[in-house]
C-alpha cells in the first residue's frame, strides 16, 4: 500500500492498476461526498473517489490544473475540476492562471484554445478523440471561399471551431455575446451584413434579435439540434409550473416556446439566482446534474442528449493524462497569432450592458445559409 492506494491484490497480475477505496481515500474525499452525496451512488462513490484523491495529488506535484467544462459528469466537475465553466469561461482562466500544464477536461477545440490563449504552457487533453460536430462542420478553406463569395463582409466565429477556423476570421463570439458582437462589427465596418459561422441554428436565433442581415453556415450541435418544439410542448404539458431554459443552439421553434435561452453560463446564473421551483434545462445532461448540487431549492427535471464527445473524458483517463503527460495539444505558431487576435478582438470589447436575450425578436429577415 501507498499514499493511501492499495492495489487490489487479486488483479495483481493485470496490467491495469486498480484503486481501492481505503480509510485513507475515504478520509480524503469525504468533504466531498458530503456535498455530492445526494447524486453519486455509494458504489458509484466508491469506484470515483480513489481516482479522485489520486488525480488531486498528481496535479498538486506537478503543478497542473483541470479546466472542466459544464457537460462534464459531476465526479470530473466538482471532483477534481479547478475551474469549471462554458469553452470561454475555462479559455480565459487558462490564461490567467499560473499553471505549467492544463489538463482540458472537455473537447479538443477547447484544448486548442487554452493552447492559443496561452501557447507557453503544457494543454493537454486526455481522450485526442474528443471532437465535435459544430467545430468539424467547417474548415478554413471553407472559411477561405465564404469570404471569396462575400468580399467586404466581416467573419464572426462561434467559439466552438478549431484554431485553423478561428485563424480565418475577423472576430469569435460566444452564445453569450453573439449579437452585441455581430453589431460591433457590422458598425465597425459600416456593413449590413455579417457572416455569422458555424452554427446555423445559433445565427438564426442571433439574426431574429438584430437588424443587421446574417449569412450562416450548415454546422450544427448533435446535442441541441435534436430537441424540438414538440418536445417543449409536451413538457409544458407534463410540467405547467416548470421554466424551461433553452440552450441557443437549439431549434429556432425550441427557443421560441421556452421562457429563457441562454449559454450555459446564463443558465448557471439564472437557477442559482432565480431559484425557480422546478425546472428543466434544454441542453446537454450532466449540466443539470452539475447546476443541482448548488441549487438545493430547485427540482429538475431531465430530458436531455448526451454528447459522446465530451463523454470520452473520464476519471480514468485525466488520471493517465496527468500521469503520462498526454495527449500534448499543439497549434502552429502562425495559426496561433491569427487566432489569439480574432478570440481578443472578442475579449477587449466592452462587456454586454444586459446579458443576450433571445426572446425579444426584433427581425424576422432571412437568413443565406451558405452552402459549399
Ligand atoms: S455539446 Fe455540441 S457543441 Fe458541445 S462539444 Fe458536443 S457536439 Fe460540440
Amino acid at each position: 500500500m501507498h499514499d493511501g492506494f492499495a492495489m487490489d491484490t487479486d488483479r495483481a497480475a493485470s496490467p491495469e492498476p486498480v484503486f481501492a477505496f481505503t480509510p485513507e481515500v475515504e478520509a480524503e474525499t469525504a468533504p466531498l461526498w458530503r456535498r455530492l452525496k445526494s447524486h453519486i451512488t455509494p458504489l458509484e462513490w466508491r469506484a470515483h473517489a480513489p481516482l479522485i484523491a489520486k488525480i488531486n495529488r498528481l496535479k498538486r506535484q506537478k503543478g497542473a490544473v483541470i479546466l472542466a467544462h459544464n457537460y462534464m459528469t459531476p465526479d470530473i466537475f466538482h471532483g477534481v475540476g479547478d475551474y469549471v465553466g462554458d469553452s470561454l469561461g475555462l479559455a480565459r482562466e487558462a490564461a490567467r492562471c499560473d499553471a505549467k500544464i492544463i489538463v482540458q477536461a472537455g473537447v479538443h477545440f477547447m484544448a486548442e484554445t487554452s493552447k492559443v490563449l496561452c501557447p507557453e504552457k503544457t494543454v493537454l487533453i486526455p481522450d485526442l478523440l474528443a471532437g465535435c460536430s459544430l467545430a468539424s462542420s467547417i474548415t478554413a478553406a471553407d472559411v477561405r471561399l465564404i469570404k471569396q463569395r462575400h468580399p467586404g463582409l466581416p467573419v464572426v466565429t462561434y467559439v466552438n471551431t478549431t484554431a485553423d477556423v478561428k485563424a480565418e476570421t475577423d472576430v469569435c463570439c460566444t452564445s453569450a455575446n453573439a449579437v452585441q458582437v455581430v453589431e460591433h462589427v457590422a458598425r465597425e465596418w459600416g456593413v449590413d451584413r455579417v457572416i455569422l459561422i458555424p452554427d446555423e441554428f445559433l445565427a438564426r436565433n442571433v439574426a431574429r434579435q438584430t437588424h443587421i442581415g446574417v449569412i450562416a453556415w450548415k454546422g450544427r450541435c448533435e446535442v441541441h439540434e435534436r430537441f424540438t418544439g414538440q418536445d417543449i410542448l409536451d413538457l409544458r404539458a407534463a410540467y405547467p409550473q416548470a421554466e424551461i431554459l433553452a440552450h441557443p443552439e437549439c431549434p429556432t421553434e425550441v427557443i421560441e416556446l421556452s421562457h429563457f435561452t441562454g449559454s450555459t453560463a446564463a443558465m448557471n446564473d439564472y437557477v442559482l439566482t432565480r431559484k425557480p421551483r422546478q425546472v428543466v434545462l434544454i441542453t446537454e445532461c450532466s449540466m443539470a446534474d452539475n447546476v443541482a448540487v448548488d441549487a438545493v431549492e430547485t427540482e429538475f427535471v431531465r430530458p436531455c442528449n448526451l454528447c459522446p464527445h465530451m463523454k470520452r473524458i473520464s476519471l480514468r483517463n485525466i488520471y493517465e493524462a496527468l500521469l503520462h503527460d498526454r495527449y500534448e495539444v499543439t497549434v502552429e505558431a502562425d495559426v496561433i497569432v491569427r487566432a489569439r487576435a480574432a478570440v481578443q478582438r472578442m475579449i477587449d470589447m466592452p462587456p454586454p450592458s444586459t446579458p443576450a436575450r433571445y426572446d425579444l425578436v426584433k427581425a424576422r429577415h432571412h437568413v443565406d445559409v451558405e452552402l459549399i
